[in-house]
């Protein structure tokens, strides 16, 4: 039987004909038997989770029932802070970190009575689109439909887990180049990723400050979309934090009728044929919905969007984990030597080979001498990148192409590509979280036995279109 909608779901146990606990002792063991298998979670929050459920059956008796979340099981990637719950963000480095507080999009999950199960597996840091960049001692997630193939990443676990379990159940990712699309393309879910700011970063462990965005997964549009509408809007705590009112993205509904759909053709052209043929599909379907589809053009993004985005990624995540040395969060050694070898030591056992990487590159763009040259250049080009876009929304509502170039990869062919072919595997997803527009992947149908996501891009703060046309694409491909 397919999952209830989050929203089914509330309302049956809101009517006490699903029992709460009941329910949360289900998904754990799905969790705990599914795990030693696919690896989803990094940790299985059982306690914790248990006790929300005795907390919110208990006020179900008492008729004091609240939220639009009750007793629905999130999981949280491995980033997102939870308090008291380790959170590593997938790095042996943060080792025995407990957040002593909520991240501002957990309190707001609380308050609507969700229930925290654990949380998911990832790239460490967010570095890596197949979730094989995991930490030291982390084991990589395997994709549900086929177990010698990537959940894809870096939010490999959500999606993972999202398209594996058969109960209601929706995840808190996060994007800095296209870490919620990518896994949601590969393991046949929704992945949406709002306008950046939307939803407070405070409590998220940073990869890039500029370009970090907190979304959501589901197994169906609504899902997603309500997860979102609940975590979005201002947050005092975090200053990139937008002002705008959030709409009742949930309840949008499919009609896209005279909506204006541009095919980027430069992107759809660098995808596989066996991919451009599903979403082919999907979008001649939403031309019969009576979408108005054209061909547009973005030749600056799809040309040095990667670049830029690999540039300054890179820069602003060596600023960050310049923070973990062993002295103030998780990993700690026995103090000897001078601060540098102590800082070495810690460092050299802690990071991955890929964080790694990109510290030592991310460095380099951000030296004197060469900051002119790479970092800066790079943020220059990145606001023509985001004036090529405002161009393109001014005559369509919407740009659609595939999310991913391929279907999620097996394991060993991951294992040959270099890792500028492995960053080339984004070019479809990082444009758009470049220039911080919302987007989302949706299921558009499979090639190979695989599934292949759609990606739909709408202009800053116009989720509620994405998500109507998102809902018209799941309808026409059922
Ligand atoms: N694959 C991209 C990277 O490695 C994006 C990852 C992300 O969005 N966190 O940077």
């Amino acid at each position: 039987m397919p999952a209830l909608s989050i929203g089914e779901f509330v309302k049956q146990v809101k009517m006490e004909k699903i029992d709460v606990l009941e329910n949360t002792h289900l998904i754990l063991d799905e969790i705990k038997s599914s795990n030693e298998e696919f690896s989803h979670f990094n940790l299985i929050a059982e306690e914790f989770a248990l006790q929300q459920a005795n907390e919110i059956e208990a006020e179900i008796k008492t008729g004091r029932h609240r939220g639009r979340l009750l007793g629905v099981p999130i999981s949280v990637k491995d980033c997102v802070c939870v308090k008291g719950i380790e959170s590593k963000a997938g790095s042996k480095i943060l080792s025995g970190y407990k957040p002593t507080f909520d991240a501002t999009v957990i309190e707001r999950l609380k308050v609507e009575g969700a229930i925290i199960i654990g949380k998911t597996s990832q790239d460490e840091f967010g570095f890596g689109s197949f979730s094989v960049n995991t930490g030291i001692g982390f084991p990589v997630p395997k994709n549900p439909l086929d177990k010698n193939r990537s959940c894809g990443g870096s939010s490999g676990g959500s999606a993972g887990f999202t398209a594996l379990t058969n109960l209601t159940h929706a995840s808190i990712a996060e994007s800095t180049g296209g870490s919620i699309a990518c896994p949601a393309s590969f393991c046949g879910v929704v992945g949406f990723t709002p306008t950046y700011g939307r939803v407070s970063r405070y409590g998220l462990i940073d990869y890039a400050n500029s370009l970090d965005k907190i979304g959501t997964m589901g197994k169906s549009v609504e899902d997603a979309a309500l997860l979102l509408e609940i975590i979005a809007g201002p947050d005092t705590k975090d200053s990139t934090s937008l002002q705008n009112a959030i709409g009742e993205y949930s309840n949008a509904d499919s009609n896209i009728r005279g909506i204006k759909i541009g095919v980027v053709k430069e992107l759809n052209e660098k995808c596989d044929e066996s991919i451009r043929q599903v979403t082919g599909e999907a979008i001649m379907k939403l031309r019969k919905e009576e979408a108005e589809v054209v061909d547009v053009s973005l030749p600056l993004n799809s040309t040095y969007g990667m670049a830029a985005y690999y540039l300054i990624s890179m820069s602003e995540a060596s600023t960050n984990l310049a923070r973990y040395c062993g002295m103030r969060y998780g990993l700690h050694q026995k103090l000897q030597g001078s601060f540098n070898q102590y800082f070495t030591r810690v460092r050299s056992s802690g990071f991955g080979k890929e964080a790694k990487r990109r510290i030592l590159l991310g460095t380099f763009a951000r030296m004197s001498g060469f900051r002119d040259a790479y970092y800066l250049k790079a943020m220059k080009v990145r606001t023509k990148l985001i004036n090529e876009f405002k161009e393109v929304f001014k005559k369509v509502d919407l740009l659609v192409h595939p999310t991913m170039p391929i279907v999620a990869p097996k394991f060993d062919e991951i294992a040959k590509l270099t890792p500028l072919q492995n960053y080339a595997m984004d070019l479809c997803t990082i444009p758009a979280n470049l220039a911080g527009l919302p987007h989302i992947s949706v299921n558009a149908g499979s090639s190979k036995k695989m599934p292949v996501g759609l990606m739909l891009t709408a202009d800053h703060l116009q989720e509620q279109k994405l998500v109507r046309a998102a809902k018209a694409v799941e309808e026409v491909v059922k």
